[in-house]
Formats: C-alpha cells, structure tokens, sequence
C-alpha cells in the first residue's frame, strides 16, 4: 500500500511520529504536574486540511480520537478514515441545515452553543435511532463573531438542552482568545474549569461534565494543568496546515 504514497507524505510520516510522541510526553509530564493520570487525558487529533493517509498513519501510533471541523471536509474523507481504530468526532462551527449529513458519522459533536442546533441534533438523532453525545461550545473569551454560548446562558441552554430526547451532553469545549501570553490564557483556562465543576456538582437528566475539552497545540500543556481532560492538537502533530 505505501508504494502508491508520494514521497512527500513519506516524508511527512517521520515527523508525525516524532511529534506524536513528543506531544505523549509532555501530556503525561503536564497531567503529573496537575496531580492526574496520563490515561485521564484524550488526546484528540484536530485532522483539517491533513490527508486521510497521514491521519491514518497517526492512528497506526496508538492514535485513538480524531475531529474534523468542516463538514465537506469530513465527507470528502470519510471513507478513508481507519475507523476500525479510532474514533470521529466533530470540533467545528456546525449550522443545522447539515446535521443530518454527519449525525451518523461521528460520536462526539463538541461544538453546540444554541438550542435550534441541538434540537436539530435530537430530530436527526430520532430518526437514525441513535443518541448523539454532544459538548457546549463556550465563548470563555466574550469575543464577537465567534462561536459558543456566553457563560451566563450556560445554565439555561443546559437545562433546555437535558429535556430533548436522544442527545447527552458530555461537557464543555472552548477555544480561548489568542494570548499574548501563557498567564493570560490560563485565566481562561481556570475559569473554564470552575464552571465545568460548578455544573458537575448539580444533577440533571442527559447531563454528565465527562470532558473538559480545552487546549491546542500552542497551550494544551497549560489547560490540562488548569483541568481540561480533552485536548485538541493539529498543527504541533501534522505540522503547520496548507490550505488548498
Ligand atoms: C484546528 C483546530 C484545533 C487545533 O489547532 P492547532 O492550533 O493546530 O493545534 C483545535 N480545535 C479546533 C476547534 C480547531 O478547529
């Protein structure tokens, strides 16, 4: 199979597999650091603009979670994915009108920040007989033109959110602002985790705060010590992105 691969992306399997590793080391130095077990913290890979045979290649490491962001992308893909071996998630700005072209396709979709989306997510989850695990997107940063919920429409959106039918809520997601520097994010970080532990404390149907997914490639050391147990990697792993 590897002599219909391009030399490039030979080339490019070297790589992947130092930095998959690299990446393993300082997930279990910063989860040691935070008091917790490596085994506690799902590395995702976030696999936009990566060919399907790179992200394959991963996944032949030990590589277990995946995300996709765009939903063409994701279907352009989907049938070269090794999904016997790892598992297909979607992290990105999801509009309703495409829900049904990917709500059998992945187990976790981590980007919901208003209630038409999930309650779109619920009818197409009724109608292939399955439940979809979702995340609340959180806008930690206040900033405009990006997605998530604020954190004073949380509780609601939640509670809105624990009445539908065939849809769990699994926990929170963000994407900071970009920081000029480490002590900056980490107060979104921090405040990300209070309020994860805040609405772990309380009990409601179809709600468990199972993951904390926060942290990218330029921070995911520092959101595992201030609590994520979700980290979302692209570019330290596959390199930085081409668009084409
Ligand atoms: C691309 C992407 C990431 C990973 O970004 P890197 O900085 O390359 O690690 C994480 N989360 C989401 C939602 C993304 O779209």
């Amino acid at each position: 199979m590897q002599e219909k691969l391009s030399s490039e992306v030979l080339k490019k399997f070297d790589d992947v597999r130092a930095n998959y590793f690299e990446i393993l080391e300082n997930i279990s130095r910063a989860a040691e650091k935070a008091d917790r077990s490596a085994d506690d913290i799902t590395f995702l890979a976030a696999t936009k603009t990566v060919e399907p045979a790179v992200i394959n290649y991963a996944v032949s490491l030990g590589l277990k979670y995946i995300g996709e962001n765009k939903v063409q992308e994701l279907l352009s893909k989907y049938d070269e994915y090794d999904l016997a071996n790892c598992d297909l998630q979607f992290i990105g700005h999801l509009q309703s009108n495409k829900v049904r072209q990917i709500i059998d396709k992945v187990s976790l979709i981590q980007s919901v920040d208003s209630f038409k989306l999930a309650n779109e997510i619920s009818k197409q989850s009724i109608k292939n007989n399955i439940t979809s695990n979702i995340l609340i997107e959180v806008n930690i940063g206040r900033e405009q033109n990006k997605s998530g919920v604020m954190k004073e429409e949380l509780d609601e959106l939640i509670e809105k959110i624990s009445h539908l039918d065939n849809i769990k809520i699994k926990g929170l997601m963000t994407v900071p602002p970009i920081c000029e520097n480490k002590i900056e994010v980490c107060k979104f970080f921090d405040e990300m985790y209070k309020i994860f532990i805040d609405i772990s404390a309380k009990t409601l149907d179809n709600v468990s705060m199972d993951y904390l997914s926060m942290g990218m490639s330029d921070d995911y050391e520092q959101a595992i010590i201030s609590g994520a147990n979700m980290v979302r990697i692209g570019s330290r792993l596959f390199g930085s992105r081409i668009y084409r």
